[in-house]
């Protein structure tokens, strides 16, 4: 018997095929809360002779019986260790055989929720991506794939499985799912649910029933994500071809669930946050988000599940793909310029940070220690940048050859990065070897440009260089799509949007025969996932601001401005009144669009100007960088207050709530004026708003201004009278006090939340909502004194023991500590060794907190 050691790595460069052919899965569960019984009948055939069949699972697996062919095998020949069960050669077959095991878990006993665990009296799984193995011995690996079937005994009233349904009677369901899948991808549910039901009839003629299942009195908060999967039905056909391939599909909410959401075969299983939505109880940008993630999931039933992944390491060949799908639906329902954009801050936010970071990472990284810790903004936000950009390269037929290309070359198959690559290289003949480095290398590239005029002619000058990051000290030039456009001195577009592509260190292009100096709009649409700095002033900008057709790029330009002057100001600089300036002449133009004008009148968070500057070599400081921001949205409000009370007014909108883009989008530049208001009335009309609103987006809007001030007292107070039993809002009470609270009262809130009665903190979403309220409070989070460090360390030392996957990736609040001053960087430092030197830490943690402290060394 071997002790596995927890930090051994594993390699891409490993990879080996499985020796066994599975050719069918028979499940049976006779369920029950701690001593739930499974028996797996697994049909194997040998692949190239004689191997030891090794299978996964470990603790908590408490082995029944095991007979091969319906004979136990020699106790001899069977090993088990904390990790697998192996069956030497010596005791199996050489044609193919059944393997048969019973074995007892204990799902009142799993706090991970990974395999199968309880929430409120239902049975759930999560299998991604190593959840099975918690479940039954087997090979839980995703290139394993077979047909599974599936009985499940039980007195609860709704028993559910992947596939078709063959026999459903009381205390018994059996399911069959016809297409061959991995473990990854198993579901069951049992419990009392309701469902919200509807029909969906495929473009081929299929009649597919569809039902949202939740719990009994939630069915009135379910239909927006019925309607949702209608339209991403619609869309999938449409757009990409793609058409459902069951009887069914079912999609049920849990309250306890590590991740978002998971596309298993036919039964989709949600965090309840992105089901359950009504006017009262969610905001706008719950249900965008609730449409993007049904989306999402039903659109892995092809990129994900008819098309898996060879291994973990490929996980971004399902995650980018099917993220860049979901934008691009979501593109479609909505405005695709505020998508973008929105896009583009969300990947700044968190995929630049982890990029610049101590857990810098490649889209398809080349070796883990834990699989867990790599479902992260790079696999999957960078991993949709790098389809997006080989959209561009290839062009919109190109794409969709080479997607058709894929379906067909690939439908049943676990694929590799090499196998999307080479689809496209087939189908357009382009070669795209050093493209792949996109896939294979970390670090976000800088790209400078410098400009020439001379004699009509413009020469944009472009370097690239890709920073170090661990383990990839040097990196080879990238193939950089660059889409520029050019604008003449009126303001009219001289030269229409071109892709350039980089290929060198260095490369210049040039546009002749130009009559007049033009203005560069260089990077439209954030074309590649890059640092770009050129030579700029803030008059240009703000012509671009004015001008540019491109919507990313104008908004860009005032994005620039805003940063340039938030980081002279956190520099102790006079700075702003160019932007002011600026700014005021796009939000008077009413011809621009609502969301677009919000998006544009929403400072830069505090995070991304500590990122700015630490890109220009300085250390940012937390409270002067929240300071400079305070200081620069007020004098906004101050010269604009008519204009920003004008909108405030006219945006307002009547009638019953809907959550459709129109009046959405009206209401997020109604909230921006407010947000900036707020900062010189005292208040008053966020205290008007909160008691009159008739929908949680503006009351949530008008909370968080209250709390800013110090004034969100009896408003908080309404909230938790009104809504103590709904888990979903009082997750938001929890976390806008922390988020929204002066910096210096935040650990001190976040104390006191941690001990009331309702903070559950085992439950992911409640653990999330206050301990990510704080690290989004950046002043807060990185108080001078420590405080912020410690609380999170602690809290996390405490989660890990119940659940490492949560515990491991809420540590990431640490992962920018090395870019502070030396004191924080102490503190930070203390705290993440605090949290290393925990006995009994879990793999996942440990990866983690070994990584960031690497860093620092
Ligand atoms: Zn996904």
């Amino acid at each position: 018997m071997t002790q596995t050691d927890a930090t051994d790595a594993q390699y891409l460069a490993d990879y080996r095929p499985y020796p066994f052919i599975l050719s069918e899965t028979r499940l049976t569960f006779d369920l029950s809360p701690d001593a739930t019984q499974v028996q797996a009948a697994i049909s194997l055939t040998p692949r190239n002779g004689a191997a030891d069949l090794v299978l996964d699972g470990g603790r908590g697996l408490d082995l029944v019986s095991l007979l091969i062919d319906g004979t136990a095998p020699d106790a001899s020949h069977v090993i088990r260790d904390a990790e697998t069960l192996t069956i030497r050669a010596a005791a199996l077959p050489d044609r193919p055989f059944t393997l048969t095991s019973v074995v007892r878990i204990d799902p009142s006993a799993n706090t991970a929720f990974e395999g199968l665990y309880l929430s409120n009296g239902m049975f759930c799984t999560q299998c991604e991506a190593e959840g099975f193995r918690h479940i039954t011995f087997y090979p839980d690996r995703p290139d394993v794939m077979t047909v599974f079937h599936v009985t499940i005994r039980s007195g609860l009233p709704v028993l559910l499985s992947n596939g078709n349904p063959l026999r459903q009677k009381p205390g018994l369901a059996e399911w069959h799912d016809p297409w061959p899948k991995p473990a990854y991808l198993f579901a069951l549910v049992a419990g009392d649910l309701a469902a919200v039901s509807d029909r969906f009839t495929t473009a081929s003629g299929r009649d597919v029933a569809l039902n949202v299942w939740v719990r009994p009195g939630d069915q009135d908060r379910a239909g927006f994500a019925m309607e949702s999967l209608i339209k991403s039905m619609r869309w999938d056909e449409q757009v990409y071809g793609r058409e459902y391939d069951l009887d069914v599909f079912n999609i049920v909410a849990v309250d306890d669930f590590n991740m978002g959401a998971m596309e298993n075969k036919g039964l989709n299983i949600f965090n309840s946050k992105l089901v359950l939505a009504s006017p009262e109880t969610a905001t706008d940008g719950d249900y965008e988000r609730i449409e993007a993630v049904i989306a999402h999931e039903y659109f892995h039933n092809w990129t994900g599940n008819r098309i898996t992944c060879r291994d973990w390491f490929q996980l971004c060949l399902k995650e980018g793909l099917t993220v860049f799908r979901d934008q691009q639906f979501t593109s479609d329902m909505r405005s695709a310029a505020v998508k973008r954009i929105s896009d583009v801050q969300t990947l700044r936010a968190r995929q630049f940070r982890e990029d610049q970071g101590p857990l810098a990472h490649p889209p398809r990284p080349d070796h883990y220690q834990e699989i867990n810790n790599f479902y992260t903004a790079t696999v999957y936000e960078k991993g949709a940048e790098v389809i997006g950009m080989l959209k561009h390269l290839v062009g919109d037929d190109g794409y969709s050859r080479a997607l058709d290309l894929y379906f067909d070359r690939h439908d049943g198959d676990a694929a590799t990065i090499e196998d999307w690559l080479q689809v496209f290289q087939d189908a357009t003949g382009r070669d795209l070897t050093q493209f792949k480095y996109w896939y294979t290398d970390a670090g976000t590239p800088r790209l400078t440009m410098a400009e020439d005029w001379q004699d009509g002619v413009l020469t944009l000058r472009f370097t690239q260089v890709t920073p170090p990051t661990p383990g990839q000290p040097d990196k080879p030039a990238r193939v950089i799509p660059i889409a520029v456009g050019l604008i003449g001195p009126n303001g009219d577009e001289v030269a229409a949007t071109q892709i350039l592509e980089m290929t060198e260190a260095h490369q210049e292009f040039r546009f002749k025969n130009l009559g007049a100096r033009p203005v560069a709009s260089v990077l439209r649409g954030f074309s590649a996932p890059v640092v770009l700095s050129r030579d700029i002033d803030d008059d240009t900008r703000a012509f671009l601001l004015a001008h540019d057709s491109d919507p990313f790029a104008r908004w860009e330009a005032g994005r620039d401005l805003a940063l340039s002057a938030l980081t002279q100001l956190a520099r102790g600089q006079a700075a702003g009144d160019g932007y002011i300036g600026a700014i005021g002449r796009l939000i008077a133009d009413d011809s621009a669009d609502p969301a677009f004008r919000a998006l544009c009148l929403t400072l830069p968070g505090d995070e991304e100007i500590a990122t700015r500057l630490a890109a220009e070599g300085h250390i940012p400081d937390p409270d002067a960088i929240h300071a400079a921001r305070s200081d620069l949205a007020r004098r906004m409000a101050e010269a604009h207050q008519d204009t920003l009370s004008d909108i405030y007014d006219r945006m307002a909108v009547e009638g019953p709530y809907s959550p459709d883009a129109e009046p959405a989008e009206k209401r997020s530049l109604r909230i921006a004026a407010l947000g900036l208001l707020n900062r010189i009335d005292g208040g008053d009309r966020a205290s008007v708003l909160f008691g009159v609103a008739g929908n949680m987006t503006e009351r949530m809007a008008a909370l968080t201004c209250l709390i800013r001030l110090g004034r969100g007292e009896s408003a908080l107070a309404m909230i938790e009278e009104q809504f103590a039993d709904n888990r979903l809002v009082m997750d938001k009470w929890f976390t806008v006090q922390v988020m929204a609270a002066p910096p210096a009262d935040a650990v001190a809130i976040a104390r006191d939340l941690a001990g009331r009665r309702d903070f559950d903190w085992k439950n992911p979403n409640r653990f999330r909502a206050l301990l990510g309220g704080l690290a989004a409070n950046h002043a807060g989070f990185h108080a001078a004194d420590g405080s912020g460090y410690d609380f999170t360390a602690d809290w996390l030392i405490r989660m890990d023991a119940a659940n490492p996957q949560i515990a491991a990736r809420m540590s990431t609040a640490f992962e920018t500590w090395p870019r502070y001053d030396p004191n924080r960087r102490a503190k930070a430092l203390a705290a993440l060794e605090q949290i290393a030197a925990q006995p009994g830490l879990s793999k996942n943690t440990r990866e983690m907190v070994s990584r960031m402290i690497a860093a620092g060394a």
